[in-house]
């Protein structure tokens, strides 16, 4: 990309440091990272720069001289061209349904064993049960039993979770929510306080109280020491494969009911934008190419319409994310001293815009405009030369029939062309190892054959 002719350096340079970054996006990506701290002024230079980069990219596509050219560069719109042809995938096959058999079977262990769990860890943390006081107490320990058994101390010689073995400084102990053996190292510990806000966690009554501080918190439901706070609270030791199942529950819950930041939904908007893009896109494409290719069943109108569908969704994203910007500014929903939540929110936001800009130019360089009259004109006359070419080498390889002396009549034309398809269908049947079809197709292509040799010969 970077030219250098004598002192002129050409290329995506930076208007601030001047190094080439290649192309655009890598520019503005490099932009807003290493000099957007600076005024805004000189951000808007560049949003200015980097339009008027994309415009000559865009004009460079719409106004080239040779428009079926620079077209077929994106767009196969001949698809009979004996040269470019389509290449056929082969033999495909998708795993995902397997996939979601495995998954959904993993997902239900794991949703029973965390049922199992909440279960316990309700009876075993409800002050309603009368639970014996904590401590090693003998009544405590059969409460405790009576809800899980615990596994036999005598038949385990290594912690289930560390695998080291148990031995005079490496004491037994249970885990009080499967059973299992484990050593101290592997425990964990968690205050029936926190037991009862997990426990209580999918009930609308706690519903609101969802907090970023929660959050900040979620790794620390459990700790592997014992707290000794100043009220003595009592506790439950566990596994770490409980704990984790836990945290995991207790993290599913939260992400569900913190209310979201407007980011959120600004960034949802972008994505479904881009989706309704994408899909009218297809739409587009195929009126576009059936206009060029000479049907009729589209006419420009069509494609005008369709084209404005595609504006509005495209200025959505534009305009959606551009609010992302002014969010960045401001930072609202963030504390005014925590400057880095800021430095990250503020990122976050710019990352979003630029990706949006990036979609952006992607659509814009994949979306053609609506074509003129002239191009259409243009591009139907390019279709028929090369039908006509093809058609003429298509004859070549009929055996028996001498192309050279062959004259390109009206009436061969529909012979020759299904001609074509036939050998076209043939090819798919034999990629689809269909040996059946192949050998049916055969004999049409005979038959076909047949044909021309005896309208040629009259
Ligand atoms: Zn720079
Ligand atoms: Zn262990
Ligand atoms: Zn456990």
């Amino acid at each position: 990309m970077l030219q250098t002719i004598g002192d002129t350096r050409e290329g995506f340079l930076c208007p601030q440091c001047h190094q080439d970054m290649g192309n655009l996006e890598m520019l503005q990506v490099h932009f807003q990272n290493v000099h957007m701290k600076q005024s805004s002024t000189v951000v808007k230079g560049l949003f200015s720069f980097a339009k008027q980069k994309l415009k000559s990219v865009q004009n460079n596509f719409q106004n080239s001289n040779e428009p079926s050219k620079i077209y077929s560069q994106y767009f196969s719109f001949d698809s009979h061209d004996y040269h470019s042809k389509k290449q056929y995938m082969g033999f495909t096959r998708s795993h995902y349904t397997y996939f979601q058999i495995v998954r959904k079977d993993k997902l239900h262990e794991i949703y029973t064993k965390t049922q199992q769990l909440l279960l316990r860890l309700e009876l075993l943390t409800n002050i309603n049960e009368h639970i014996p006081p904590n401590g090693n107490t003998k009544e405590r320990r059969k409460y405790e039993q009576g809800i899980i058994p615990w596994m036999e101390d005598s038949v385990v010689s290594i912690c289930s979770s560390c695998s080291a073995s148990f031995g005079f400084s490496r004491r037994k102990h249970h885990c009080r929510l499967d059973g299992l053996v484990i050593c101290n190292q592997c425990s964990r510990f968690i205050l029936f306080s926190i037991a009862r806000r997990i426990v209580d966690s999918n009930t609308s009554s706690t519903n609101n109280s969802f907090t970023i501080q929660q959050l900040m918190n979620l790794k620390t439901i459990t700790s592997s020491t014992i707290i000794n706070n100043a009220s003595n609270e009592d506790h439950l030791r566990i596994c770490m494969s409980c704990a984790r199942c836990l945290q995991n529950y207790y993290r599913q819950i939260f992400f569900k009911n913190i209310p979201k930041d407007e980011i959120f939904h600004y960034y949802e908007n972008i994505i479904q934008a881009k989706k309704e893009y994408t899909q009218v896109q297809l739409t587009y494409v195929a009126i576009i190419d059936s206009i060029l290719s000479g049907n009729t069943k589209y006419q420009i109108k069509d494609a005008q319409q369709v084209y404005r569908q595609l504006s509005v969704s495209y200025e959505k994203i534009d305009s959606t994310s551009k609010k992302l910007v002014a969010f960045a500014d401001k930072c609202p929903n963030i504390d005014e001293n925590d400057i880095s939540s800021k430095a990250r929110y503020a990122t976050l936001c710019r990352n979003i815009r630029m990706y949006a800009v990036q979609v952006l130019q992607n659509f814009s360089l994949s979306t053609r405009r609506v074509p003129t009259e002239d191009e259409i004109k243009q591009a139907r006359d390019a279709k028929q030369r090369s039908d006509n070419e093809l058609m003429e080498k298509v004859i070549l390889s009929i055996p028996g029939i001498n192309g050279k002396t062959l004259e390109l009549s009206e009436e061969l034309k529909p012979f020759i062309q299904q001609y074509y398809q036939v050998l076209q269908y043939m090819q798919q049947a034999k990629l689809a190892g269909r040996d059946d079809e192949v050998k049916l197709l055969e004999s049409n292509l005979e038959e076909l054959a047949q044909a021309m040799r005896v309208a040629h010969q009259n």
